[in-house]
Order: C-alpha cells, then structure tokens, then sequence
C-alpha cells in the first residue's frame, strides 16, 4: 500500500520513510505543503500521514483543501499539540485519525493497519485466499501454514491482490500501490514481479489470474 508522508522535518519525514518501507509500505515525501497537494492530486494514495504544522500552509487547511478536491485517501494527522481543539478540528476538517508526537513506531504501524481495514471489505489483519494466508501485523505470509519468503515487493503486490480479491487489477493500479512516485512505468517490472510471486507460491500461485491485455485478478472463491 502507498503512503504519503507530508512533514516538512526532514529527519523526520526521512526516519518515517525509512521505518515504513522496511514493513513493506511504499512511501513518498512531500517536504512542504505546496508539494504535498500535487503529489496529493497526481497520485492515488492509500493514506497521507499529514503533518499538522507545515511552514507553507496549516495542516488542517490542506486536509481541508484535499477534501474539498475530492480527495477520498485516509488522512492520519501527525502533531505536536496535545490540546483536545485541535484534535476536534482536525477530524472535522476531514482527517480519519490522529497521532500526537511523539509517538511510538508501533502506534503508527497499528492506527496505518486499522485505516486500512476500513477501506476493505476485511475487518481482520489476516487476508488470504485458497491457503495462501498474509498477515499484515506479523507481516508473514504463509501456504497452508507454512512460511514463504517474499521479498518487499512480491508482499506488496500480493497484498494489493488479497486486498482486492475478486476485482481486476491493472498493472498501473499495482504501480500506483506498489512503487513509489520513482518507478518508470514503461518497463515490464509488473509481469516480473508476478512471475516471481507466483513462482515463490508453488501449485497455490495459480489462484493469480492474468487477465490478457488487462491485469491480474485473485478469484474470490
Ligand atoms: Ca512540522
């Protein structure tokens, strides 16, 4: 799943980036408001981690601003204010959650873990089909029990299969959720990476459907 940190601390940001892309997210980084808003606009994010104190633009008018342009990523506010005001207008001004800095990893990774259970039709951390299993609390993916090792981005793209089971999923849909803003989209790196998920998952792999000329689809049995 794609993130969008706007925080315009860079040793911050940065830390984030760094910590989120190590438990399989993709990340990129607006480093002011201005940029934040494009980049908000030009691509589909899963959730914007928006910082409330930017030097450009307030937080809330941004959130505000996104949401008056339609924008319908979740939006998990960071800030540095404890006072119950703020947190009241920012979930009025359209913010799906809040975290008060400072705050722990862990925290961060759990209110990620349950913005994303709310976009999809699965209420638990375990998404699976046939007896493939991923576990995005312990980040484990399993066959009938047993482990498999993926690399970042076979999980990545598994994830936004199961997450999605049953629709069609294009490639850019997969390049939008799985690569950051960096990839070259004209490269087969999408087929790639499918190739190898599916080779990792054995006979299981199978239930990864290519949809000629469209993408890939999970059936939903
Ligand atoms: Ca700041």
């Amino acid at each position: 799943m794609k993130l969008l940190i706007i925080e315009d601390e860079k040793q911050v940001a940065d830390n984030l980036k760094e910590g989120l892309e190590q438990h399989n997210y993709t990340v990129d980084i607006a480093y002011d408001g201005k940029e934040g808003q494009q980049l908000a606009r030009e691509y589909e994010y899963d959730i914007i981690i928006l910082d409330l104190m930017l030097p450009d633009i307030d937080g809330e008018d941004l959130c505000r601003k996104l949401r008056d342009g339609g924008n319908k990523s979740f939006i998990l506010m960071l800030t540095a204010k404890k006072q119950l005001d703020n947190i009241i207008t920012g979930l009025d001004c359209g913010a799906d959650d809040y975290l008060t800095k400072p705050f722990e990893f862990s925290e961060l990774l759990a209110r990620i873990r349950s913005l994303l259970r709310r976009s999809s039709k699965h209420k638990s951390n375990i998404l699976g089909a046939s007896d493939i299993s991923l576990d995005t609390e312990s980040e484990e993916v399993k066959i009938g029990g047993r482990e498999v090792q993926l690399t970042r981005k076979e999980y990545m793209i598994l994830e936004y299969l199961l997450r999605n089971k049953g629709q069609l999923i294009s490639r850019n849909q997969l390049l939008e959720h799985a690569w950051d803003r960096n990839v070259d989209i004209f490269t087969n790196v999408v087929d790639t990476h499918i190739k190898n998920l599916r080779k990792k998952l054995g006979k299981s792999g199978n239930i990864i459907k290519t949809i000629y000329g469209s993408g890939y689809r999970i059936l939903d049995e």
